[in-house]
């Protein structure tokens, strides 16, 4: 579904990412592990268009997307995005943030983008906070919603930057839940998370990012049972 060929991104002298290769099939959950200022989110976000790469190609179902003339909206579209801090609209209610892209940037009717929210809400056992603002929702809650919201542009593949980062331990499960279900449904997922749970029981593969570069893919048993890499052994001594 995407497919990433010797992407580089620099900011200042600083180069972020050197050369990434790497390809993510439909269907897929990718788990990316490695320590802060690795490089993970910068690769997300290039995954999104939030950043664009200084060199390197991304293709999307095999068609290259040129920056300078692909329409980058619609991508952005497909490709749906989490943050750790929820991002969501605090002056607008659940239910308005959820239909807010959908209206706006696809065009939908507000009866249809509201039959949409409404379903999400239910998939994510929120129904009844609907009209409720962000302020009175906890961390889970509101991370909760954020995924409803990326839902609710029905995108192809969903990246996930530390989703569960700043929720208090106790919440953190019901949104690791909520991923999870998603993931069984057969959508495609970048996953960046310190949750080994989350990384040995629902990824398909594990990519170990350290200072720029892909040191260690495999599956969660190899990676986890068997690395071959010093530092990613380090890296797994260090949190597990
Ligand atoms: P990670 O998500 O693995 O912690 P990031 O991709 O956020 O890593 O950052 C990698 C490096 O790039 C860090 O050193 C960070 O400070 C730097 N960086 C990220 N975004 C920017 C930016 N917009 N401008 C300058 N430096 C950045
Ligand atoms: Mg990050």
């Amino acid at each position: 579904m995407i497919q990433i060929k010797s992407v580089s991104k620099s900011f200042g002298p600083l180069q972020v990412l050197k050369k990434i290769d790497l390809t993510i099939e439909e269907k897929e959950v990718v788990v990316l592990l490695g320590a802060s200022g690795s490089g993970k989110s910068t690769l997300l976000r290039c995954l999104n268009f939030l950043e664009i790469n200084d060199s390197g190609d991304i293709y999307f179902d095999g068609e290259l997307v040129q920056p300078s003339k692909t329409d980058l909206n619609k991508i952005r579209s497909e490709v749906g995005m989490v943050f750790q801090h929820f991002n969501l609209f605090p002056h607008k209610t659940v239910l308005e943030n959820i239909i807010e892209a959908p209206i706006h940037v696809k065009g939908m009717k507000k009866s249809e983008a509201k039959e949409i929210a409404y379903a999400l809400l239910d998939k994510v056992g929120l129904t009844d906070k609907a009209d409720e603002y962000p302020d009175m929702l906890s961390g889970g809650q509101k991370q909760r919603v954020a995924i409803a919201r990326a839902l609710a542009m029905n995108p192809r593949v969903m990246l996930f930057d530390e989703p569960t980062s700043a929720l208090d331990p106790e919440l953190v499960g019901e949104v690791l839940q909520v991923m999870k279900q998603l993931a069984s449904e057969g959508m495609t997922m970048v996953v960046v998370t310190h949750e080994m749970g989350f990384a040995r029981g629902v990824a398909d593969r594990v990519l170990f990012m350290e200072e720029g570069l892909i040191l260690e893919e495999g599956t969660p048993k190899q990676f986890f049972e068997n690395p071959q890499n010093e530092r990613t052994k380090q890296f797994l001594n260090s949190i597990l």
